[in-house]
This record gives C-alpha cells, sequence and structure tokens, in this order.
C-alpha cells in the first residue's frame, strides 16, 4: 500500500457512501479451514445439495474478518476479475487499516494478510478496490493488462488486490505464508483466475517507478507459484469479458452481515428447501435465544427458499449443531436445519 491515492481516474464510476453500516469487527477467526484443489462448488449455478464429499472441499470463509472501507467503486464497470496483485503494507494491519478506513486517503485494497496469520477484508470482492490504479511503465507481458489500458480500463476493475503487513524487503512468516496462499487458492477456484504469474503478479508491474518495492524483494514468489501450480486452470476465458459481478454467488448472494459472528460457514448453494414446521425462526445468527435481537422473522409450513451455506458450529437443538443460511434472493437469515426438509 502507499499512503499516497492509487485509484487512477475513472470516468464511468463514482466513489460510494460509507458502508460504515455494512462494517463490523467481530467476524470471530474459525478453525477448520480447508480448500480442496478440485473445489468447484462456488462456480455451481444449479441446485447441488451439501453432500459429504461437497463439506470436505467447501471453503470455510469465516476466518476472513469484515473491515470495510470507503474508498472503492460498486461494481466493476462491466469487467471481471483478471488477476491478483501482491503489496506489501510498508506498516500493520492496523496501521493499514487506519488509512483504508480513512475517506481521504484515496487508497484501500481487497485484503490484508498479517505476519500472524489474521486475514482481513476492506472491500468486497465484485467491487473495485483503489490499490492499482496508477500505471506506469506497466509490464508489456501482461497481455490483460495491456489490452485492458487500450481500452482504457482503470487496472482496478480488472484486479483483486491484496495487502501483506510488513515492510519490503522482509522474510514472510510460516503463518502469514499459508494465510496468504490459502486467500490465493480461495479467490483463484472462486473467480477463476489462472493460477500463473501472468495472473498472480506485483503492485510493481503495474506501477514500475513509485512501487517498484511492492511488495520487494521478500515476496515468496517461487514458493507460492509452486503451491498454486497444481490447481485446475479455469477453461479459458477471453480477458475483459463483461461478467456481471452478481454471478460471484460468495458475496453478492451472501451478505457479509450474515458471516459476522458465526463460525465454520461454508457457502455452498443448497437449491431450494421447504419448511417443515409452523412458527420457524428466521435468525440474523445461528441462536436460541429468545431475548438477543436475533429474531428477523417467523416462517410457516411448506414455505420454500433458496439456501446458500450452512455452518455446523451453531448452538445444538435436540443434539444438531446443523444452521442453514437463506439466500438473499429470499431476504436471507439463519434457520435450523432441523425445520427445514
Ligand atoms: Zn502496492
Amino acid at each position: 500500500m502507499n499512503p499516497t491515492p492509487d485509484k487512477g481516474a475513472n470516468p464511468n464510476n463514482q466513489p460510494t457512501a460509507a458502508d460504515e453500516n455494512q462494517t463490523s469487527d467481530v467476524i470471530s477467526i474459525a478453525s477448520g479451514t480447508s480448500v480442496g484443489g478440485s473445489n468447484t462448488v462456488f462456480g455451481s449455478t444449479g441446485t447441488a445439495t451439501a453432500t459429504a464429499a461437497a463439506t470436505a472441499s467447501a471453503t470455510d470463509i469465516s476466518r476472513i474478518s469484515w473491515k470495510g472501507s470507503p474508498n472503492h467503486w460498486v461494481g466493476r464497470d462491466n469487467n471481471t476479475v483478471v488477476a491478483i496483485v501482491d503489496h506489501i503494507m510498508q506498516g500493520t494491519m492496523e496501521s493499514t487499516n487506519g488509512w483504508f478506513k480513512n475517506r481521504r486517503s484515496d487508497v484501500s485494497a481487497h485484503f490484508g494478510v498479517a505476519k500472524d496469520g489474521r486475514i482481513w477484508q476492506w472491500v468486497r470482492v465484485p467491487d473495485a478496490a483503489w490499490g492499482n490504479g496508477i500505471p506506469e511503465s506497466p509490464d508489456p507481458s501482461l497481455d490483460w493488462l495491456a489490452d485492458g489500458l487500450k481500452k482504457n480500463i482503470n487496472p482496478n476493475n480488472l484486479t483483486v488486490s491484496i495487502e501483506h503487513e510488513g515492510n519490503t524487503g522482509d522474510t514472510f512468516t510460516e503463518e502469514q505464508f499459508q494465510a496468504t496462499l490459502w486467500l490465493h487458492k480461495y479467490l483463484i477456484t472462486t473467480y477463476k483466475i489462472m493460477p500463473d504469474r501472468k495472473h498472480i503478479i506485483g503492485h510493481y508491474q503495474i506501477s514500475a517507478r513509485s512501487r517498484a518495492q511492492c511488495p520487494g524483494t521478500g515476496f515468496p514468489w517461487q514458493r507460492l507459484l509452486n503451491e498454486l501450480s497444481g490447481m485446475p486452470k479455469p477453461p479459458n476465458q477471453p480477458s475483459n469479458t463483461p461478467v456481471p459481478s452478481n454471478t460471484n454467488p460468495i458475496n453478492s448472494l451472501v451478505d457479509m452481515k450474515w458471516l459476522q459472528g458465526v463460525s465454520g460457514v461454508i457457502i455452498t448453494d443448497l437449491g431450494v428447501k421447504t419448511i417443515n414446521t409452523n412458527n420457524a425462526y428466521v435468525r440474523s445468527k445461528p441462536s436460541l435465544s429468545g431475548t438477543d435481537n436475533t429474531l428477523l422473522r417467523v416462517l410457516s409450513k411448506g414455505k420454500q427458499l433458496r439456501f446458500s451455506g450452512y455452518t455446523d458450529a451453531g448452538p445444538a437443538f435436540r443434539g444438531n449443531v446443523r444452521w442453514l443460511l437463506i439466500s438473499d434472493l429470499d431476504d436471507g437469515g439463519w434457520v435450523h436445519s432441523s425445520m427445514v426438509s
């Protein structure tokens, strides 16, 4: 990151209103993360049912803590994510959070990875963060970037940016390496990014002069690319093919607010299910309390809803810990699995 504006010009998009009411520091860090190399759960649009196999390869994204930043464009101006850009913070998670929360800094990234392995998120992936907007002698071997610049597309609209805690030249801790590896795999799988060095790049490849040391010589390119090289390559898609951002199921159909304070969330398309009891409580998070204000609404028997995920870390009801997440297409919220069939 840099404490100077990094959004670049983009006449077609406007900075957005504050999203403070979306922010929270209460998302818990969950254990039990796993990213299967063959995970296709996030791309599915059918009515797949969560089977044991799907569970094993699904990604628990509740280890990502939502922070929020007002510094972003809503949407990507009809572009889709093509590449990941890696950065170094030149500072700590906390100092970077301060910059990204500050409307006047004009900078942000989608994600930050701490030396101790924490992962924070400031901007939704379907939106453009302000991390890579100033092309200076961009790397000519990156076809997607050259092509985009020719069409006047701001690189922020084509990229996901990941900041890393520390200073340029720092060696990554093992925790930081494993966390950023997990995050790269998650993004590659979810957004169909090519897992190669042409699509996993450093900030210096966009801004060769002012960002020459970002992410710097300490960044573990070789180890990261070695680890990613076994991932399946997504089907070739021409770069910059317009894809509506609501085809990204993670962030578009599942509002981050449903993940706050909930551990072990697996986002996966569970298809349509039916409420099997009268007075099924829908809650803002899994809870059996009558007094914690989590009750959102009550559903009647026979109501059909689409479901987008689940957790097996909810409070047990009759010995059953599974809670299901209703799709935001059906107004979202959590319902205990015993009320659904
Ligand atoms: Zn940078």
